[in-house]
């Protein structure tokens, strides 16, 4: 018995969603001459500044990777809103704590190690020394 409705997880993407929008994308700003730079040579402070990009790349890069997700669950609960809670690969009920951290995953854990091919590995080696 799922304990999840459909209804109830799609308010939960679309808040999830709203959230991660308004945080916005981060302001990538070049050269910014605060405290932390004060005293630092050029050289240091175009390091600094370029850390930082990088920094704020991978964050928007994060943040649009979860929204991807998110419109993907949103989706496939608009298609098959039946299959609410159920992992996408072998139809078995996602472990409910996993759903509430994580309302956007369409895998359970199982087949969700398998998708990741250092942990699915991990699994397969095992596996084969039984
Ligand atoms: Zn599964």
């Amino acid at each position: 018995m799922a304990a999840v409705t459909a209804s109830a997880l799609t308010a939960q993407l679309r808040k999830l969603r709203e959230e991660t929008i308004s945080q916005g994308p981060q302001k990538i700003e070049p050269n910014r001459k605060d405290a932390t730079t004060i005293g630092v040579s050029d050289e240091d402070e175009q390091a600094l500044s370029e850390m930082l990009q990088t920094l704020a790349s991978q964050q928007n890069r994060k943040q649009s990777e979860l929204l991807a997700q998110i419109d993907r669950a949103l989706a496939r609960l608009e298609r098959e809103p039946d299959m609410v809670g159920l992992c996408e690969e072998c139809e078995e009920e996602i472990d409910e704590r996993r759903l509430t951290l994580r309302p956007y995953v369409t895998l359970c854990a199982e087949c969700q190690a398998a998708h990741d091919p250092k942990r699915g590995h991990t699994r397969k080696s095992l596996t084969d020394y039984k």
